[in-house]
């Protein structure tokens, strides 16, 4: 039995060895790529449910990798977030979107409540210079701060502490929107949703997939919406991949969303398309 034992922690040592190797490797990639600005920003629409025109686009990072190809973010998001890389991915994700939108205003017709979304970790609100950059990025590409509506999680929003008040509240008086990202998953009350600085609620996509068809699930998205309107402010759903769950949300007084339905993420060649032939999605 001992040996076994014995055994079964060398296993354990070099597993354990193994996983933090490969954490570290993964690691110094990751600096490197973004020394290398291997990253890329696909966009994907937000739409007014009625018309179906684009108000807004939600920003999405992707890593151009030159063996693996295109890596989605929840390959490599978390381990940003974890390592601190997710402070530098996140300035230059910031910027890139930024100045590319400024471009898009000069080029194809934007309607004038069109949002730019762009997501930010937990660990950027708790930089208290995270507002500095903010207001230095937007001086320098001379948009409307108006514009700008960044999407934090509801985790990150709630479990907050004095830092992440600060730049949420210092954030908001710059003149941007703060939108909860991932409503839903959380402690979701009508108690924060009235107290935070925030202006938007994204719900997250788990509300929508699990309700098809089913009767008391509709009940359950329709006290979401009611939640959030009660708190004053506006729902935008995610996610949305039949036109079923659009007619739904329509009669449910949902005004706007997102998902596969209308248009996945794309790269920004093919959102100018979509925004320069205002096609109706
Ligand atoms: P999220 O912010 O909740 O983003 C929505 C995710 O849902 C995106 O996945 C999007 O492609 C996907 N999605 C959109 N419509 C549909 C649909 O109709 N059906 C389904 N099944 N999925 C849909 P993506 O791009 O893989 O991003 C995953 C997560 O990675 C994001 O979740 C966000 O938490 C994080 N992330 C992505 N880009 C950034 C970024 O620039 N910064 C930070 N900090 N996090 C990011
Ligand atoms: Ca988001
Ligand atoms: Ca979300
Ligand atoms: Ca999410």
């Amino acid at each position: 039995a001992k040996k076994t034992r014995r055994g079964g922690v060398k296993v354990f040592q070099e597993r354990m060895l193994y996983s933090r190797q490969l954490h570290n490797q993964m690691a110094t990639e990751l600096r490197d790529a973004i020394a290398a600005g291997e990253f890329t920003l696909y966009y994907q629409p937000v739409v007014d449910l009625a018309s179906g025109e684009i108000r807004g686009a939600e920003v999405l990072v992707r890593w151009n990798h030159p063996q693996r190809g295109l890596v989605m973010p929840d390959e490599f998001i978390p381990l940003a977030e974890e390592t601190g890389l997710i402070i530098d991915l996140g300035r230059w994700i910031l910027c890139e979107a930024v100045m590319t939108f400024a471009r898009w205003r000069e080029t194809v017709p934007l309607s004038s409540d069109f949002r730019l979304r762009v997501n930010v970790s937990v660990a950027e609100l708790q930089r208290i210079d995270l507002v500095d950059y903010v207001r230095e990025v937007l001086r320098d590409s001379l948009i409307d701060p108006a514009f700008l509506v960044l999407e934090i999680t509801e985790t990150a929003l709630v479990t907050g502490g004095d830092v992440e008040t600060y730049s949420l509240l210092s954030l908001k008086s710059l003149g941007i929107g703060i939108e909860i990202d991932d409503f839903g998953t959380g402690y979701s009350s009508i108690s924060y949703l009235r107290n935070l600085p925030v202006s938007m609620v994204k719900v997250d996509r788990s509300i929508l997939s699990q309700s098809s068809g089913n009767i008391s699930q509709n009940e359950f998205i329709a006290a979401v919406i009611q939640l959030i309107r009660a708190a004053g402010l506006d729902a935008v759903f995610e996610g949305i991949e039949t036109k079923v769950q659009v007619e739904r949300l329509l009669e449910m007084g949902c005004v706007s969303g997102q998902g596969y339905y209308f248009s996945r993420p794309v790269p920004e060649a093919a959102m100018l398309e979509l925004l320069r032939n205002s096609v109706r999605l």
